[in-house]
């Protein structure tokens, strides 16, 4: 266990660590899961022994005052878990260039996390955690599940409207089962219940503001211009507030925006491939590192290729199966630091050796 330490002795000393908090902790969060990323920040930081000062998104301020009000009645003491509503600029600023804050964890975008590491090396070299973007690839094989593989391979791109760090926005298939994979995409996006988020019968709802689907449908636009082949979608639902009907490119190469920037949105590109060394290649040529897939009925190739991919988290046969236990973080550019499971214990402790000289003036 992490928060237990370690005992070593040595001729006449012994040493033993110990696991201690790190003080006051910054947690910085983004609109998209306004619960989760609550939680996965409050929860180790208070289970190492740390106080918390928190701001939520600007976009989502309500879920975290809620759950303030809940950590009240359940009885927390004044001043453990403190919920700083306010803007990026201003009030996030504050808490990574804070002289009183001793660790700041952020998940959100490459640009803001490089602000609050440059922030926090400025102020007090206070502790850094970030969890940034991805560009994230889904490879599927020959030898895959062929429905299984579309229908996560799906999942991965349209979950929360596209609106994950993890979402599956390249979708690299092997020629063979391209045209096949590929209809079966069309068929399965077209049949995606699109609407009210109130309606339970509701798969598909809005994205989160007008900047971000702005965005989106700018990127759709470059995608046409650059060649790629829009499958259906591609355009905002009619009459319904910033719904962007699921959409597919296929014939996406590796140089065009949609296959470089984070979309955000409701958009899953298709490209193909034709040798495993090759989509291993194309895989890992971004700055980014977050997550990936490997769709195949082989052990040894899911073992091969998921040990060569450049990722935090590396799914095979399945997409988004994000467990409490298991780490969760970024290679490269995607961040520093790991989230969930034993290891996020160790980015909310200090470790310190104490080294005792064993001698007879030693009395109990
Ligand atoms: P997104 O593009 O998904 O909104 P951001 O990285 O802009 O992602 O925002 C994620 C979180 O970072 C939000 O809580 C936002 O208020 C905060 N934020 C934005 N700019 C800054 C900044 N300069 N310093 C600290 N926090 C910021």
């Amino acid at each position: 266990m992490l928060l237990r330490g370690e005992t070593r002795e040595d001729d006449n000393f012994m040493c033993f660590t110990k696991h201690e908090p790190v003080g006051v902790c910054g947690a910085i969060i983004p609109w998209n899961f306004p619960l989760l990323m609550f939680v996965w920040k409050v929860a180790p930081a208070l289970c190492c022994g740390n106080t918390v000062v928190i701001k939520p998104a600007e976009q989502t301020p309500l879920t975290a005052l809620y759950t303030g009000a809940l950590l009240k009645e359940a009885g927390f003491p004044p001043g453990v878990v403190n919920i700083v509503p306010g803007f990026g600029p201003t009030a996030g600023a504050a808490i990574a260039s804070h002289m009183g804050i001793d660790k700041v964890a952020f998940t959100g975008s490459m640009e803001v996390g490089q602000l609050i590491k440059e922030a926090a090396a400025k102020s007090n070299l206070k502790r850094v955690t970030l969890e940034l973007g991805g560009k994230n690839p889904c490879i599927v094989f020959a030898d895959a599940d062929l429905p299984l593989a579309v229908q996560e391979a799906q999942k991965g791109a349209f979950y929360n409207q596209g609106q994950c760090c993890t979402a599956a926005s390249r979708v690299f298939v092997e020629e063979s089962i391209y045209d096949d994979f590929l209809r079966l995409s069309i068929e399965s996006a077209k049949k995606i219940t699109v609407g009210d988020p109130m309606d339970p019968c509701t798969s598909h709802g809005p994205q989160i503001d007008r900047q971000q689907f702005d965005t989106i449908l700018e990127l759709v636009e470059s995608g046409k211009k650059e060649g790629a082949r829009l499958e259906c979608g591609g355009y905002a639902v009619q009459d319904k507030a910033l719904i962007i009907q699921p959409t597919i490119f296929s014939d996406v190469k590796d140089h065009m925006r949609l296959a470089t920037e984070e979309i955000f949105g409701p958009v899953q590109c298709i490209m193909k491939f034709k040798s495993q060394e090759e989509v291993i290649e194309r895989a890992n040529n971004t700055h980014y590192g977050l997550a990936a897939a490997v769709f195949t009925r082989s052990v040894e190739r899911a073992m091969r290729v998921s040990s060569e991919l450049e990722a935090g988290t590396v799914w095979v046969n399945c997409y988004n199966a994000l467990h409490a236990q298991a780490p969760f973080g970024g290679f490269k550019m995607s961040g520093n630091g790991r989230e969930l499971g034993e290891y996020a214990l160790a980015e909310y402790s200090e470790v310190k050796a104490i080294t005792i000289k064993l001698n007879d003036q030693l009395t109990v």
